[in-house]
């Protein structure tokens, strides 16, 4: 039986772990250690994404979280306060997605002390989440068999499954006017700061409609109070859970970019649109949110079908063909440093992952 002391204790050792994106070995080479303990075979594709069988009964179902976390995310110092971990208020608390991480390693040793058999298991952590989902872009999907999946990553208690999740474009922009002094010759000078205004005015932001939004969530620009600024520099997204939609976004968005462009004729703008992840939409019936659901029902649980605005390892999974749902950790205000986990929560997301490995 899932052991709250143990994982507790296990979720505050890994919290330990400083493993910010791109600095994720030592995190690696705890969990990997961890897992063999457990009596699963670790292995690791060339991005050194950790992939780890246990063999058992039917087809494997994959077990995912990410090993890396976000900024300031360095010497964290994990507090229990009543019903809830955080950090002294200086950090993150990690607990996006070392909850994660630690519900599944106390559901496999709790599956594996029962002796009561298991299912197949393929556990899958990657690097570099935060900040574009490298680790799963480059994760070997020919190490991996499983075609349905949990990806322990969501806010709220561990019965909150994200059916749907929208797709992320990202938008940078550089513009180059001519810089002039603004007191002598200001005639001479075109403000990038002025096109970037310009642009900003035009294009369709915030949120656009139910399922769509988009941002620009930086401008930079201009180097001293008396020079026309020669550059400017913006930085934005936008999502949609439908594809059409985000297609539709982006025409508007190249459309403000041209029609600004041509009332600035001598100035250079350079726009790139690049698409980071794809929406997804998980049938209800999908056999992942049956196994979930099952798991649930054996704890008294019932199932809360969502969606989010953000994106996941998930997203890649499915694209890559595997129904690999994002459940809750029991963790909150993800990114923030004043992160907390419900360690009711977590427990719950142990024995939910702990059935799921059993089979039951
Ligand atoms: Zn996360």
């Amino acid at each position: 039986m899932a052991d709250q002391e143990r994982l507790v204790k296990t979720l505050m050792e890994l919290i330990q772990i400083d493993s910010p994106s791109g600095e994720e070995d030592a995190m690696d080479a705890e969990v990997s250690s961890r897992l063999e303990s457990i009596g699963l075979k670790v292995s690791h594709d060339s991005f050194n994404n950790v992939i780890a069988r246990l063999s058992g009964e039917g087809a494997p179902i994959m077990l995912s979280a990410h090993l890396d976390t976000v900024e300031p995310g360095r010497g964290i110092e994990p507090l229990v306060d009543g019903g809830v971990l955080r950090s002294d208020g200086s950090t993150i608390l990690g607990g996006d997605c070392k909850a994660g991480v630690a519900i599944i390693l106390e559901g496999l040793i709790a599956a594996m002390e029962s002796n009561n058999g298991n299912r197949a298991i393929e556990v899958v952590f990657t690097r570099h989440e935060e900040g574009g989902l490298v680790g799963a872009h480059h994760l070997d999907f020919s190490m991996v068999a499983a075609k349905e999946g949990v990806v322990f990553d969501g806010e709220g208690p561990p019965n909150r499954i994200i059916l749907s999740a929208p797709s992320q474009n990202v938008v940078t922009a550089q513009i180059t006017g001519r810089a002039a002094h603004a007191g002598l010759e200001p005639e001479k000078g075109i403000s990038a700061l002025l096109i970037a205004a310009d642009i900003l005015s035009r294009l369709p932001l915030g949120r656009i409609d139910e399922e769509t939004t988009a941002n620009i969530g930086r401008l930079e620009g201009g180097l001293k109070r008396n020079i026309i600024p020669e550059q400017a520099f913006l930085d934005g997204e936008f999502r949609s859970r439908s594809n059409e939609k985000l297609a539709d976004v982006e025409r508007k968005f190249r459309g403000v970019f041209e029609e600004v462009a041509s009332r600035y004729p001598e100035a250079k703008i350079d726009l790139d649109i690049v698409n980071t992840y794809q929406a997804y939409n998980i049938d209800a019936k999908n056999e992942a949110v049956a196994v979930i659901g099952r798991a649930l029902s054996g704890m008294g649980l019932e199932p809360i079908l969502g969606s989010t605005g953000g994106g996941s390892d998930a997203n890649v999974f499915i694209e890559k063909g595997i129904a690999a749902i994002p459940v809750g950790i029991g963790v909150r205000n993800f990114h923030t440093t004043w992160e907390t986990a419900v360690i009711a929560e977590v427990l719950q997301g142990a024995q939910m992952c702990e059935a799921i490995v059993r089979g039951s």
